[in-house]
């Protein structure tokens, strides 16, 4: 253990030290993979120093998502205490099924979740859980959803034409789940959104008064706090009222910007969140904890056991119970992601994690403000949010940032809304400062001045 531990370290040390140089790594083109780099597994083992090696060379090729020049996801950055608990997690190797295999860390996951139900404004009647991801935590929310509209659906499958509804700009989970769920992805209706990217609350009411018009039975409405693209948030107040109207599930996909919820400064976003039903937020996009942790709370907790308990119902649960999380989740084996987001929020507090989400709104600030005084952009943004949305003197969005990537200059993405495609800088790095956004700007004109030759077309 000793010896991997010291390989590991050296390792970490000397990426750190390669990343301040260089925040892109080398670019490997698929073709050559398995050729540049020795991936190949064979029948006898080999020395550690020729481990150290190999992984050395694999440490080093691969894409760094915790540099300033990373804005390629919806995540990016590196939260040092988070890593920490990530590492603990990995070491001390729970299962969060059951109290006698993770003992305290329950009381980890489970006082992580009790205090966002809290800033949520839900009372003891509320709980949530864990699973890989928002995709997955998304999924929960539907078969909650699914199940609440009738509870005889977990035994004898799904037997009536349910539908469900989410915006034009909402996640592409929605529709993979309806699939796995049983209710079909054809019966996901994609809502048109405002010019702003927000869900169209009358297109919402006429979508659903048309379905049941037409004797399906609506389930579910998607919200999202934080869009894929520009980031926006769809108004939670208006589709409660809807919800409450129809007497359906809703839902807060908030695994993008979901964590505004730490900010008394930008919860305004998610006003009226206390009234819906389930809520999810991937700590590991705004809040830059390590990759996967995505959480699912719900305001009345006899969902979770309805929908995810496999014996006995929520009634008969012991006290005991409650300590037993396997009952309320969706994987058996089910590793420790709540334990790094604590690590963080003990460590720097409830206004440290503020602080955290608000720097990232000032950055997009500091890029939307360049932007909208640079000429030679053109700016496809909303405000308040953590996304730039831009072109840059007429180039392709989908040129400019494949370049930038096999130059290993920047990693960054492009999305589209409506009919324009653009370049989508995504502020979501709060170790960043203003001036890493600002060198984010000149490191892609410099690239575009010294390499006109590569471009279709520039202004
Ligand atoms: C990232 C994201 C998801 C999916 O979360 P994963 O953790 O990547 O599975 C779902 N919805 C939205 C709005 C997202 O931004």
């Amino acid at each position: 253990m000793k010896q991997s531990l010291e390989i590991f370290n050296r390792l970490v040390d000397e990426l750190l030290a390669d990343e301040a140089k260089s925040p892109v790594a080398e670019y490997v083109p698929t073709p050559d993979l398995y050729t540049r780099l020795d991936l190949k597994l064979q029948k006898e083992g080999i020395s550690a120093v020729e481990l150290e090696h190999a992984l050395k060379d694999l440490v080093f090729t691969t894409p760094r998502t915790g540099t300033n020049a990373f804005f390629n996801q919806l995540f990016g950055g590196r939260q040092d205490k988070a890593i920490l608990g990530d590492l603990l997690a990995v070491i001390l190797n729970n299962s969060m099924a059951t109290y006698k295999a993770a003992g305290p860390q329950t009381g980890v996951e489970k006082t992580v979740l009790r205090e966002i139900c809290n800033m949520i404004g839900w009372d003891e009647n509320s709980d949530g859980t864990l699973a890989p991801g928002g995709s997955m935590t998304n999924f929960m929310g539907m078969l909650m959803a699914r199940d609440a509209f009738n509870e005889t659906t977990r035994y004898k499958g799904v037997h009536q034409k349910m539908t469900v509804y989410t915006s034009m700009e909402s996640h592409y989970s929605t529709p993979k789940n309806a699939a796995f769920a049983g209710i079909g992805r054809d019966n996901v209706r994609k809502i048109a959104t405002d010019t702003k990217g927000r869900m169209d609350m009358a297109a919402l009411r006429a979508a659903i008064e048309a379905d049941i018009a037409e004797g399906l039975h609506p389930i579910l409405i998607n919200c999202t706090a934080g869009t894929t693209v520009l980031a926006a948030f769809d108004n939670l107040e208006e589709a409660s009222a809807i919800a409450k109207e129809f007497d359906l599930w809703l839902h807060v996909d908030g695994a993008y910007c979901g964590s505004v919820l730490f900010s008394n400064q930008y919860k305004h976003l998610i006003k009226g969140v206390e009234n819906v039903d389930s809520f999810t937020v991937n700590a590991h996009k705004m809040l830059g904890t390590p990759l996967s942790c995505s959480l699912i709370v719900v305001k009345d907790k006899k969902h979770l056991h309805t929908s995810f308990s496999n014996d006995a119902s929520y009634l008969y649960q012991t006290d005991h119970d409650e300590f037993n999380l396997g009952k309320t989740s969706i994987q058996c084996g089910r590793r420790n992601d709540a334990l790094k987001l604590w690590v963080l929020w003990k460590s720097v507090g409830t206004n440290g994690i503020a602080q955290i989400v608000e720097k990232e709104f000032e950055l997009a600030d500091t890029g939307r403000n360049y932007v909208r005084n640079h000429p030679d952009y053109t700016d496809y943004s909303i405000d308040d949010t953590v996304a730039v949305c831009f072109n840059y003197k007429g180039i392709p969005a989908t040129e400019i940032c494949t370049l930038l990537y096999q130059h290993s200059k920047l990693l960054v993405g492009y999305g589209s809304f409506r009919e324009d495609q653009f370049i989508r800088l995504v502020t979501i790095n709060a170790t960043n400062e203003n001036e890493d956004i600002l060198q984010f700007f000149k490191t892609l004109e410099s690239f575009v001045a010294e390499n006109e030759n590569l471009f279709s077309k520039t202004a």
